[in-house]
């Protein structure tokens, strides 16, 4: 039911935004999606999925956008190489928790290099690359739009970022940074 609300108060931001660069955005503005991803997104962001307690953790870590002031906090339990049990609990726009919340779902399960490669899919879209035909990003298409607004990115990546790297500190409790970051 608030749908047609949650429209007309995304709607009343959209137009300004006319593709200069670093136009600003307002914290919970969102920015020009379409309609139907519009849904998806603010689905997500109203009912934000895997914020269920996690009892016993391998692993808490939390991630910050200063840009936008977007926080997480991840839980996550590893067992044998599958992420067990994921809690993400996000603060911050819309971008942010949706993507959060998308991640949530589409990890609970999967093995750590699915994950990994969820992401470097993810993170090709979110650059405006080809992501990988093979991978199925399910909700997280709706944020393909995101792309056009490089002040947003950092909100869709921030639980992304913040999970790869929990999983390779669980990899290497050490040191291994790998420069994997960049292989364009
Ligand atoms: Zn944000």
């Amino acid at each position: 039911m608030p749908e047609q609300e949650s429209e007309r108060e995304s709607g009343k931001v959209t137009e300004r935004n006319s593709g200069a660069g670093g136009a600003h955005v307002s914290d919970r503005a969102m920015p020009q999606l379409d309609a139907l991803y519009r849904e998806v997104v603010l689905d997500h962001y109203k009912r934000p999925r895997g914020r269920k307690k996690i009892e016993h953790p391998n692993l808490c870590t939390s991630g910050f956008n200063p840009t936008c002031g977007d926080q997480v906090m991840l839980s996550l339990e590893v067992e044998s190489d599958r992420i067990s049990g994921l809690e993400v609990q996000c603060q911050g726009c819309s971008i942010s928790v949706a993507s959060s919340s998308m991640m949530a779902e589409l990890l609970a399960g999967k093995s750590k290099e699915e994950a990994q490669r969820l992401f470097d899919t993810f993170r090709c879209m979110m650059h405006g690359q080809d992501p990988d035909p093979e991978v199925d990003l399910g909700d997280l298409e709706a944020l393909s739009g995101v792309a056009q607004f490089p002040v947003r990115i950092k909100c869709a990546l921030l639980a992304w970022t913040t999970m790869a790297e929990a999983l390779r500190k669980l990899d290497a409790p050490g040191l291994k940074e790998g420069p994997h970051t960049d292989d364009v």
